[in-house]
């Protein structure tokens, strides 16, 4: 059989260096309050002050989560594992690509990004947020403080209202046989 070899120049799946559970608690500490509010309204103003914490919150969420700063943060909504380093940069879920075991189709050597946020997921008991549909992403905020934005509310709408499943419709048995 082939061997399959990583693609170079792609984007990687990034597995995530710390759990989800210890994530979502992070999450509770940096929620919006008055004060990150004051704070992201103030950096805004500042441009260097801006630059700075961008720096900082590209540090820790580049080694932590393989963060890639498309500035609107899905992060809480897919088990802290970051759908950017999806080599097709998918926010709803995998491609029909991804192999039964869960091996990525374009970095075969790697474990898909969605498989991997669906398992951290689904163990802290957030699997629902999986089903929350991700609007596209604002190219605009590239490499702009998901942080700050996160403060202002401007990822309020970043996913739509999460909806009731649809019913499938139930095969009925022919009554006659
Ligand atoms: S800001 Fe964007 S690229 Fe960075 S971790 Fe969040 S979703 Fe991924």
């Amino acid at each position: 059989m082939k061997k399959s070899v990583p693609r170079a120049g792609w984007v990687k799946p990034f597995p995530p260096r710390v759990s989800a559970a210890f994530s979502y608690r992070m999450h509770t500490l940096l929620a919006t309050n008055h004060a990150y509010r004051w704070l992201a309204t103030r950096l805004e103003r500042a441009p260097r002050a801006y630059r700075a914490f961008t720096a900082v919150e590209r540090a820790s969420k580049e080694r932590l989560y393989g963060c890639r700063m498309c500035g609107q943060c899905a992060l809480p909504t897919t088990g802290y594992a970051c759908p950017m380093t999806c080599p097709k940069q998918l926010r709803n879920g995998p491609c029909g690509g991804v192999f039964p075991d869960g091996r990525c189709e374009v970095q075969p050597e790697m474990r898909c990004v969605w498989v991997i946020a669906h398992e951290r997921a689904t163990r802290a008991g957030h699997g629902s947020d999986l089903n929350l549909l991700q609007r596209p992403v604002d190219h605009r905020e590239h490499n702009r403080s998901s942080w700050v934005n996160y403060w202002l509310g401007r990822d309020d709408a970043l996913a739509t209202p999460q909806q009731p499943r649809p019913r499938l419709p139930i095969a009925k048995e022919e009554a006659s046989r």
